[in-house]
């Protein structure tokens, strides 16, 4: 990736080529575009609102440790908005306590309060147990981040949960849902997915939605950000691997595809204005918010409490 031979406009060695651009930048223009983009994603959308109360939801890994800086780096100065950090550790193997260790790091350098909770805590389950029962551990542990990801905000305070989605994981979550032809999921991305109509949900917003993941790995790099680069064993989602694949050949042939998925998709929403338009109840069980009788999350456990293995 570094060619120490090519130049940034400013004079300084080039670390990456931005090949829908046409244009080489080094690790200080480059994290400047990075804070720009942000900047842009935020106000465009509104994603911030004054005297929000926004809670990070941290990983330990390289978007959601670039999000958290970003968040400290463009508004630790204003004074009306409460910026916090959650991360969950969902019970796979040191995988996850090793990415929390990178957390901590990271949120004691920057001054930022980091809460943090567990499945095993809140949903007495452990994604190592559900493996053991289910190959769709993904499919589970997702729908159990969600979950408590809303609930464990909510219940801090926030008004807005913010999460590291860039730009190729938008992009894949749009094919994904075209290859599924799953209308639901569709209209909920964007940059602030989801229905926010009621008292129990807190609004998710997604600021890193228009940068690549290989520059958000840089820009953690380059500001010497503690994060974790291990790979999650259970990450072996065929289908988000296979879609992965072929938006990166498509991008590598291409350039500027990824840029194009997350544009249409903008423009297709816009034009049908079915974004935000649901409704939602209250589990039966739980009390969480969900637009079915019984939570996806309750579901799930209870399937998981009735299944030997699949
Ligand atoms: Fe959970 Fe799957 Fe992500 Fe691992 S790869 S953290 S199991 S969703
Ligand atoms: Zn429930």
């Amino acid at each position: 990736m570094r060619d120490l031979t090519k130049k940034c406009a400013c004079g300084r060695p080039a670390i990456l080529l931005r090949r829908y651009e046409g244009r080489y930048y080094c690790d200080h223009c480059l994290s400047k575009q990075i804070e720009k983009s942000f900047k842009k994603t935020t106000g465009k959308n509104h994603l911030i609102k004054k005297n929000d109360k926004i809670c990070i939801a941290l990983s330990g890994g390289k978007d959601s440790s670039s999000l958290l800086y970003l968040f400290w780096k463009v508004f630790r100065q204003r004074r009306d908005l409460k910026i916090f950090a959650l991360i969950i550790d969902e019970g796979i193997g040191n995988y996850r306590k090793e990415c929390i260790k990178e957390a901590e790091k990271l949120c004691k350098k920057l001054g930022i309060k980091l809460y943090k909770t567990s499945f095993k805590k809140e949903l007495g389950i452990t994604i190592d147990k559900v493996a053991k029962k289910t190959s769709k551990t993904c499919t589970y542990c997702g729908v159990f981040k969600r979950y408590l990801l809303n609930k464990k905000a909510r219940e801090l305070g926030a008004t807005k949960l913010a999460v590291a989605h860039n730009l190729d994981d938008e992009a894949q979550a749009i094919i994904m849902n075209v290859i599924r032809c799953d209308l639901k999921r569709f209209e909920r991305l964007g940059p602030i997915p989801g229905v926010i109509r009621d008292k129990k949900f807190v609004p998710r917003i997604k600021p890193l939605r228009q940068i690549h993941e290989k520059e958000l790995y840089l820009y953690a790099a380059t500001n010497s950000l503690p994060f974790c680069s291990k790979e999650c064993p259970y990450s072996h989602d065929n289908v988000r691997r296979d879609v992965r694949k072929l938006i990166n050949d498509l991008e590598e042939k291409y350039p500027g595809t990824k840029i194009q998925i997350v544009k249409f998709y903008d423009a297709i929403i816009k034009k049908l204005a079915i974004q935000k338009k649901g409704k939602l109840g209250h589990c039966k069980k739980c009390g969480e918010p969900t637009n079915q009788e019984i939570c996806k999350a309750c579901e799930l456990l209870e399937r998981l409490k009735n299944t030997k293995k699949d």
